[in-house]
């Protein structure tokens, strides 16, 4: 029997286990169901799965929640699956009181020689059918499961039976979770039958496939939204692509913030083929979001990547140029990190060292001028009374550049001051090594000419 949807308020949960770091895969769960719950008005629960003892963590049950509130996915109430043993021993006396479930000695499967208890649950065998609000209707035969374990003893049930009463006990309706939990939900059915409670509906989100279409995995790059941040992407970017890993708005429209999202999810618009992990669109749409802010904000959020690194952290700090052809350029802190140590910047650590085969354009028929054009280049800069900006040097050189040929004027001016031919035009460049600094350059590529 499915559960009446109509009478009853939506209550979503998502259910980390504190195993290891909030990953993507964790995050993306949660983002649906919050998005689902908060559409119409339900209730968002975190429960925390900590019943492996040996591998569960408060780390990264901090790491979690923490993640978690940093995207902004604040939940109604969580709690703990350790917490609520009492309830599980409860439930489950009650099923071998009604023999629904009976406790059986055993040869141990590790040590045949030892005996065991377990729980068994009586299972009828019949064939489930279950609604999937993603795959459509899942029909599984449950005979060949047997009469399976739900305890290791009165006191220690196992996984199935633990989610089954704390979604129960929870009120949840809609179970939201992973692809890979398919296979679990008729032995959670089975239980659930056994017990009275109710069918919540279900939805099993399809898997995170990486760029190769395998399985995401560490080994394949990121996969701890700590790393994301770290990498500079900022939470409603991350929360805009975990949304699109797997679901699609029908409309061409791809940059959502976070109640935007609210709005406009669905469940119908849930596919049911895995999600590609592409991160060349989440830096496209760590981009989209971060140009939202205000420069102030984006300044600082690149800056922090480059301390340290003096020259660069000094022109990109002191020229707001500079710091506009970067945010153009970069999606995050890292890719300009990345840049800067592989030195593309260079030229805002050092000055350059120019020789004068790269000073003169290629295509400058009169290559033996180009000492004298950069001593013209001078002497109009020494004109700019107010202040070296993009706009003034510009507008000192326009006219000269514009008579003797672009070319012929900002290629040699550009190499002077990067000595390179891939770089910041030479106005940027200049405002970003201040007037004293570019005359200097200037002056020592003069040299070099002669
Ligand atoms: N604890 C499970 C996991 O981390 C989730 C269980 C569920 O959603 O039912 O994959």
């Amino acid at each position: 029997m499915n559960r009446d949807t109509t009478a009853t308020p939506v209550v979503t949960r998502v259910a980390p286990s504190p195993t290891g770091p909030f990953h993507v895969g964790t995050a993306r769960t949660a983002l649906f169901n919050y998005l689902y719950a908060k559409r119409v008005r339900g209730r968002f629960l975190v429960r925390i799965e900590d019943t492996d003892k040996a591998r569960s963590t408060k780390e990264f049950e901090e790491d979690i929640l923490d993640g978690m509130r940093l995207l902004g996915l604040v939940c109604d109430d969580m709690v703990r699956q350790s917490e609520r043993v009492e309830q599980h021993a409860e439930r489950l006396r009650e099923l071998v009181a009604q023999d629904k479930a009976y406790v059986s000695r055993e040869p141990s499967k590790s040590d045949p020689s030892v005996e065991v208890e377990v729980v068994r649950l009586r299972n009828p065998g019949t064939t489930i059918t279950f609604h999937d609000e993603v795959r459509g209707d899942i029909t599984f035969d449950t005979g060949e499961l047997g009469d399976f374990v739900i305890a290791r003893s009165l006191r220690d049930p196992l996984y199935h039976f633990a989610v089954v009463v704390d979604d129960a006990d929870m009120g949840v309706t809609h179970v939201i979770r992973g692809e890979d939990h398919i296979s679990n939900t008729p032995r959670q059915i089975l239980i659930q039958q056994a017990l009275g409670l109710p069918r919540p509906v279900y939805a099993h989100l399809p898997l995170i496939l990486a760029q190769d279409r395998s399985k995401l995995s560490k080994r394949k790059g990121a996969t701890a939204v700590a790393d994301y941040i770290a990498k500079g992407y900022l939470p409603s970017a991350l929360v805009n692509f975990l949304a699109l890993l797997g679901w699609n708005s029908g409309s061409d429209k791809e940059v959502f913030t976070l109640d935007e999202l609210v709005t406009a999810f669905s469940l119908d618009g849930v596919q049911k083929g895995g999600a590609v992990f592409d991160v060349v669109k989440l830096q496209w749409l760590n981009k989209q979001h971060r140009l939202m802010l205000p420069f102030e904000e984006q300044r600082n959020l690149m800056l922090s990547h480059v301390h340290g690194v003096e020259g660069v952290y000094d022109a990109l700090s002191n020229s707001e140029a500079a710091m506009h052809d970067i945010l153009e350029r970069y999606a995050t802190g890292e890719e300009l990190r990345t840049a800067v140590d592989s030195g593309e910047f260079s030229f805002y650590e050092r000055r350059p060292e120019v020789t004068r085969e790269m000073l003169v354009w290629k295509k400058d028929p009169t290559p033996e001028r180009a000492g004298e054009r950069l001593a013209h280049i001078v002497e109009l800069l020494q004109t700019i009374d107010g202040d070296f900006t993009t706009d003034t040097v510009r507008e000192a050189l326009n006219e000269y550049a514009e008579s003797e040929g672009k070319g012929n004027v900002l290629w040699p001016m550009r190499m002077a001051l990067s000595g390179k031919d891939r770089s910041p035009d030479p106005f940027v460049l200049a405002e970003a090594l201040g007037t004293i600094e570019t005359k200097a350059r200037l002056k020592a590529a003069i040299v070099a000419c002669s």
